[in-house]
């Protein structure tokens, strides 16, 4: 190099950089490009092809033509350079000449250059050369890591967007696992959940928390990024909290191999990543609990509504066993209903409750309830109730109230432990409480009826439900039988023992008929001393049996000893007659039977 060729070539180096750079600018040129053109620049400056740029570590992932330096080759470069520049055979790398960069990591480069140019390159010119170098580099950080972090920010924007467009937790669990694998594909995740659910597809485990690390519990516990390395272990690991506005749902847990060292940079991107998921779970997790709450909501209003109308008792109970057992995954449904500390378990109830293992859990529960007068419910029963193998293990109970009185209460089993929420527990109760008023009107209203159409004294039918169902029959039967009975002399029995007797009298029998009526039959009292059964799809020969044997066991078994006389009328399609005349057959048939000596069965003439 002449003289003029040593100002120049610094000159051209300078605007060869400056070229460069505006290349870069405009985005003509890609980080990997730079340096590759970088260094052709430097080859062609130096004279020579033979060129080695080492550094420690990678921050130019892009840069290819960076080699990494070992552990023991980095300690002699790094003692050996204690100048910017090294000339001759001492380097420590192949070359004669060697130059250090800065730029925040150590950057070093090595030349293969001709003895007499090297003789000719002046220190001033050197150092001008590393000067010149470092704003360059300085540069090219500067843009690679731009760069990478645009894209890494892009990839975030994108997830993000997912995020808000999604709510279902493993799908951005999902994407933010393989967020994080595209971006830092040499780290394995894992996401420890604080929250219930399971996702077998993903990296998930459930948070420990006693078993959690002393940085993954204070990542769990503050909400920020905690780093952990231990002395001999082959990797670090970052626990970054999946945090959210309201709590923390869990951490990512980021292994980080031992040759690798995190960056600051890194660690903010996992961070707001995770962050991001934290959120997303929790917008999840409102709606899901939103959801649920309208659910809860229209289960109660539904009921309530169902409950109102006019349903009759044991559909008022089956319903509610069928509510309950769909929306608790319920095993069996019991309602109880508690007279005087007796226990009567109501129809509609899930059969179990009427086995011999059944009355243990309701006999538990009865206790309890009475003892305690408000709701419980136990996640395991085994050890409670005095059962060897125990079918059901969950139970809760919610009392019936009405009017400040305990009603009864309403059971509910479910064969796993713990089968049951807190959440669900409190669902149980609001339906309870809304359908206690609608479950004991259906009950009023059917004794009520039940009162109606019942005789007080022998709780026989009474002759208005006689009447009714004689004329139902009529209407839709083939044939039916009627009987009309009048207890003989009983004037006497009334005059000899008193009324009171004289009731116990008609009772006794009253109960004899109800021994040989079956479930279709209707056995009323007409008045008085005076029953009557009707047999819908009798004939009167089989009426007229029933009725000798009624007049036989009469006679047999009341005390004191009473007979009666029998009536008996009939009708069939063949002959259809109205209620009234049968009545009047039947009233007929009675008087001959007292007109010719009582204890009888006389059959209406005209059925002959
Ligand atoms: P007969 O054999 O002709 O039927 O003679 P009888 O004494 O039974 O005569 P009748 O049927 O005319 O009289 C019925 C009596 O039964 C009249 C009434 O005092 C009595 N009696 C009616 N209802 C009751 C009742 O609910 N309890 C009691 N203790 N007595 C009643
Ligand atoms: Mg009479
Ligand atoms: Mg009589």
């Amino acid at each position: 190099m002449d003289s003029n060729d040593k100002v120049e070539w610094l000159m051209k180096y300078k605007a060869m950089l400056f070229h460069l750079i505006i290349q870069s600018q405009k985005n003509l040129v890609t980080p990997e490009q730079l340096v590759r053109e970088w260094l052709d620049l430097l080859c062609l400056l130096f004279k020579t092809d033979q060129l080695k740029l080492y550094r420690v570590e990678h921050l130019y992932s892009a840069c290819i033509e960076v080699e990494k330096i070992a552990r023991g080759e980095y300690a002699s470069i790094y003692r050996a350079f204690t100048v910017p520049f090294l000339k001759g055979e001492n380097l420590p790398k192949e070359g004669n000449l060697g130059f250090q960069f800065f730029d925040g990591d150590e950057l070093y480069l090595f030349l293969q250059v001709k003895e007499a140019l090297l003789a000719e390159l002046t220190d001033e010119e050197l150092s001008a050369f590393v000067q010149e170098t470092n704003a360059f580099i300085t540069f090219i950080k500067q843009m690679n890591f731009e760069t990478n972090n645009d894209k890494r920010y892009k990839e975030l924007f994108n997830v993000t967007e997912k995020f808000h467009s999604s709510l279902d937790i493993e799908y951005v669990l999902g994407e933010i696992l393989s967020t994080l694998e595209r971006v830092f594909p040499k780290y394995t995740y894992h996401f420890l959940l604080a929250i219930d659910d399971r996702y077998n597809e993903l990296p998930t485990e459930h948070f420990n928390f006693e078993r959690a690390s002393e940085e993954a519990m204070s990542a769990y516990i503050n909400g920020k990024v905690q780093l952990e390395q231990r002395l001999g272990r082959k990797s670090s690991i970052l626990y970054a909290p999946l945090m959210g506005k309201q709590g923390v749902y869990g951490v990512l847990q980021v292994k980080i191999p031992i040759e690798k060292q995190i960056l600051e940079s890194e660690k903010g991107f996992i961070r707001i990543l995770a962050n991001t998921g934290g959120s997303a779970i929790e917008k999840a997790k409102l709606y899901e609990q939103s959801r649920k709450l309208i659910a809860d909501l229209q289960l109660i209003n539904e009921t309530s509504h169902q409950l109102n109308s006019t349903l009759r008792f044991t559909d008022t109970t089956q319903y509610l066993n069928d509510q309950i057992t769909r929306f608790f995954q319920a095993s069996a449904v019991g309602f109880v209903f508690i007279n005087d500390g007796e226990v009567e378990i109501l129809p509609g109830s899930s059969e179990f409750f009427y086995e011999r293992q059944g009355q243990r859990y309701i006999e538990y529960a009865s206790k309890r309830i009475q003892k305690e007068k408000d709701s419980f419910f136990v996640g395991e029963l085994a050890g409670k109730l005095e059962e060897e193998h125990l079918l059901y293990h969950s139970l809760m109970v919610v009392p019936m109230v009405q009017g400040n009185v305990l009603k009864g209460f309403c059971i509910v089993l479910k064969q796993e432990a713990y089968g049951f929420t807190f959440d669900m527990y409190k669902l149980l109760q609001s339906l309870i409480h809304h359908s206690t008023l609608g479950l004991t009107n259906a009950m009023l209203r059917e004794e009520l009826e039940q009162l109606v159409i019942t005789d007080y004294l022998t709780k026989l039918f009474s002759r208005n439900y006689l009447d009714q169902s004689i004329s139902e029959s009529i209407e839709k039967d083939e044939k039916g039988t009627f009987l009309l009975i009048d207890i003989d002399d009983f004037k006497a029995i009334n005059d000899t023992y008193g009324h009171q007797t004289g009731d116990d009298t008609i009772i006794q029998v009253a109960e004899l008929i109800r021994k040989i009526t079956g479930e279709k039959d209707i056995a009323a009292r007409w008045g008085g001393e005076e029953l009557a059964i009707y047999f819908p799809e009798k004939s009167l020969e089989e009426g007229v049996a029933i009725a000798e044997q009624l007049v036989a066991s009469v006679a047999r078994s009341t005390n004191p000893m009473v007979t009666i006389s029998c009536g008996v009328s009939s009708w069939s399609k063949e002959q259809p007659i109205s209620v009234k005349v049968l009545f009047n057959q039947a009233d007929e048939a009675l008087y001959k039977a007292k007109k010719t000596g009582k204890n009888k069965v006389i059959v209406c003439s005209n059925n002959h």
